[in-house]
């Protein structure tokens, strides 16, 4: 396999900001970044922060899509400190939370600072932070960057006990990333500054990494969608229609909603070359609706996991992928990456058997930020042709056939729903903790025709106290109460209500019971 030219994102920026000072780096709405303001920006800040935070300690960047959280994220990376992207659509419970495991002591808020919390930590917003950003306030200072085996950024996920946990990415990841995925574009899209890429996912999410990097490396221009573009489509559509987008990266479940719509096509976005996707199953009908529509296009279905930097495999879902798998397969690893399939005893199995699929390679995170014991539990040593290389147990079951990477589903309680990662541990704990709740459940319910595509969560709940009104009534009061802790989509659709909950021999829940009462 061809080896990709090594990129680094840092150098790359600069480069950018040099020959193309006037060509857009970022679009938001009616928000435009150039790369030379991009650079000049993110370089004054990184003074700034320098002067003020911990060395080594991380920032936290709260927002949602504006350009300056972008020149927030290379300020981080510029002073030598790893940024931790935080939405400001999470409720405020939620971002509590994530603010007390990250124990930030500065927080950078170009948008609606009034939607943080209060925590004892510094916030920067509004015009302050822009001043930061735009006067030579601070003197200029010979800074370091973030090493190149440190944390570039650290993403927080779903954690089963309710506490979100932090995934640590190097910036020698980051870029060893940048270099393969800009490799595999390049098949497709000649990279150059006339190019622009579609984010979709928030910053939060580590699938924006994809195309932020794709852009950061290439010089190709990032245009957003935001949360308000998804629920009003119109507005979506009008937004791609002038986004004259080249490449397209989303999850399959953010496509399958535009496939809804017949307006989704060529027509639309006549310059779509490639669409890459990651995050949960692409349904083979999804990759049959786009190739049909963008006949231009190419679509290319990518796995793994936030730990391991996006995505560690690949494939073409061409006509041949098409003929020889009613499933479609998720490819074949990256250079720099060693897929294992090991069994409950940790045993390699046969080519083409099912096990715990382990990614050991070079893009493998530096584990939980300050959670040792959660890093021990899913990270360690394998040895690659006699090497010891750093692997993450990924939870996944995954079958290894010729070369091609096959998913099979989790092996634990998270899920992926319309593209969001959810450990379904945390939502019973969430629901628990809610005063009229005794005991819980959380059941997802699954396509019947793609087992491993969640279609929605249904909870099974025993209450404290008989119920007042009715179970729509105790529904919609138990939902309401919910949005207020987790973020919508981890909100169960439905809800029963039991009058006890059956155990398992040693005490816990017995969830296989509960899920066959509702099958
Ligand atoms: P996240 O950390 O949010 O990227 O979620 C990672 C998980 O999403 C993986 O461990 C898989 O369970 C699932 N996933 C990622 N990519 C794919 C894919 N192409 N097909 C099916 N599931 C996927």
């Amino acid at each position: 396999m061809m080896q990709a030219r090594e990129v680094d994102i840092l150098t790359s920026l600069d480069a950018h900001a040099a020959i193309n000072p006037h060509g857009l780096a970022h679009t938001w709405r009616e928000h435009d970044l150039t790369w030379g303001e991009f650079a000049a920006r993110s370089l004054r800040l990184a003074g700034w922060l320098d002067a003020h935070v911990e060395p080594g300690a991380p920032v936290v960047v709260f927002g949602h899509k504006h350009p300056d959280l972008l020149v927030c994220f290379v300020a981080a990376m510029r002073s030598g400190r790893a940024y931790i992207p935080l939405d400001s659509s999470l409720p405020a419970q939620r971002v509590t939370s994530i603010l007390e495991a990250a124990a930030a002591t500065h927080i950078l808020a170009p948008e609606d600072a009034s939607l943080l919390p209060h925590t004892g930590a510094v916030v920067l917003a509004g015009d302050d932070l822009r001043v930061l950003m735009d006067q030579d306030s601070t003197a200029p200072r010979a800074l370091t960057p973030v090493e190149p085996s440190a944390a570039q950024y650290t993403i927080c996920t779903s954690g089963s006990t309710g506490t979100p946990k932090g995934v640590q990415i190097s910036r020698d990841s980051v870029n060893r990333f940048a270099s393969w995925i800009t490799s595999v574009a390049a098949r497709y899209v000649e990279p150059d500054a006339g190019i622009t890429v579609i984010n979709q996912a928030p910053f939060s999410f580590d699938l924006s990494v994809m195309d932020v990097m794709y852009s950061w490396a290439t010089g190709a221009r990032l245009f957003s969608v935001d949360r308000d573009h998804i629920v009003r489509l119109r507005d979506l559509f009008e937004a791609l229609r002038s986004s004259q987008a080249t490449v397209w990266v989303s999850t399959p479940s953010f496509a399958d909603l535009c496939l809804a719509d017949p307006d989704f096509s060529s027509s639309l976005m006549p310059d779509v070359r490639l669409f890459l996707f990651c995050g949960e199953t692409l349904q083979r009908a999804t990759a049959v609706a786009l190739r049909e529509r963008f006949p231009l296009a190419s679509v290319i279905n990518t796995y793994g996991p936030t730990e391991s930097t996006v995505a560690v495999t690949e494939v073409d879902v061409d006509d041949a992928v098409l003929a020889a798998f009613p499933v479609l397969p998720v490819g074949a690893p990256k250079p720099g990456t060693t897929l294992l399939i090991l069994d409950p005893d940790g045993s390699p199995v046969p080519d083409g058997d099912k096990g715990e699929i382990v990614i050991a390679g070079d893009t493998v995170s530096l584990g939980y930020y300050r959670r040792p014991d959660l890093t021990d539990k899913a990270f360690g040593q394998v040895d690659v042709a006699g090497v010891p290389t750093w692997a993450y147990w990924t939870g996944d079951a995954g079958v290894l056939s010729e070369g091609q990477l096959h998913f099979h589903g989790r092996l634990d309680f998270q899920v992926k729903l319309h593209g969001y990662r959810i450990e379904i541990e945390d939502i019973e704990a969430q629901l628990r903790a809610l005063p009229a709740v005794q005991q819980a459940v959380v059941v997802p319910r699954y396509d019947p025709t793609t087992p491993t595509t969640v279609t929605s969560l249904h909870a099974v709940v025993h209450l404290s106290e008989p119920p007042t009104g009715s179970t729509l009534a105790t529904t919609v009061q138990l939902k309401r109460e919910l949005r207020a802790l987790i973020p919508d989509y981890m909100v169960p659709k439905t809800m029963s209500f039991v009058s006890e909950i059956p155990m398992t021999a040693n005490g816990k829940a017995d969830r296989a019971a509960v899920a066959a009462t509702l099958a």
